[in-house]
């Protein structure tokens, strides 16, 4: 059997939250009302982060992309965990509801660009608008912006061991699909435990490699 991961971004790779973050440090009018109708699923995922964008007006695309490189923390084991799959031939795969124009220059040092699934972005009206090349496919009706869930059934064999890893709300509908997730977060934790996921915590890549070390043998037998 083989395996392949689903890993997200914001708040898994990195330390934080990079969309809440940037709100936070630039503080457009009215963000905060959006990101609470969407941690209660009042609106969707897609609909609450072009919302959010669409009170940042577009020149500040250069401060936004030099405030989050300049902050933004990776989290430890990530460069080991990106050796270790290139090692292992276990495809990789960065499925994020962050935008490429953070995204994008964040992950260069780690080139994983052929497999990085994220939001887009424009530039050329006063405003940011977000533009969503991995809508929800006609299996998924939650509206996701970067459909996780329609990834991973364009992206995975049907026999393959499905590995997510992830924090929070925009990786629940993935680790439904999931052998194994990988929570980082209270929230997704807190979903895996109430819908009775298969589940690992971790904070650090490290347990993420020694666990998928451990087990290689296993699967490949
Ligand atoms: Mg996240
Ligand atoms: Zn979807």
């Amino acid at each position: 059997m083989s395996r392949i991961i689903f890993c997200d971004f914001d708040g898994t790779i990195t330390k934080s939250d990079n969309i809440i973050s940037i709100m936070k440090h630039f503080d457009p009018p009215g963000w905060e009302p959006i990101k609470d109708q969407i941690l209660s699923r009042e609106i969707s995922i897609r609909e609450g982060v072009g919302k959010m964008f669409a009170t940042l007006p577009s020149e500040l695309k250069k401060d936004i992309t030099e405030y989050v490189v300049e902050t933004a923390e990776i989290r430890g084991g990530f460069g080991e965990f990106v050796d270790y799959t290139k090692q292992a031939g276990i495809p990789l795969n960065i499925v994020s509801g962050g935008i490429d124009f953070f995204v994008k220059p964040m992950l260069a040092p780690f080139h994983l660009e052929d497999h990085l699934y994220c939001n887009g972005s424009d530039f050329s009206g006063q405003y940011i608008r977000i533009t969503w090349p991995h809508a929800c496919d006609e299996y998924c009706s939650n509206d996701c912006g970067c459909c996780k869930p329609s990834l991973i059934r364009k992206l995975a064999d049907q026999d393959a061991e499905k590995i997510v890893i992830g924090d929070s709300v925009t990786d629940l509908e993935a680790a439904k699909l999931a052998d194994l997730v990988f929570v980082c977060g209270v929230y997704l934790e807190e979903k895996c435990l109430e819908l009775n996921l298969p589940y690992k915590r971790f904070t650090h890549f490290d347990e993420v490699i020694s666990y998928l070390k451990q087990t290689e043998e296993v699967i490949s037998r």
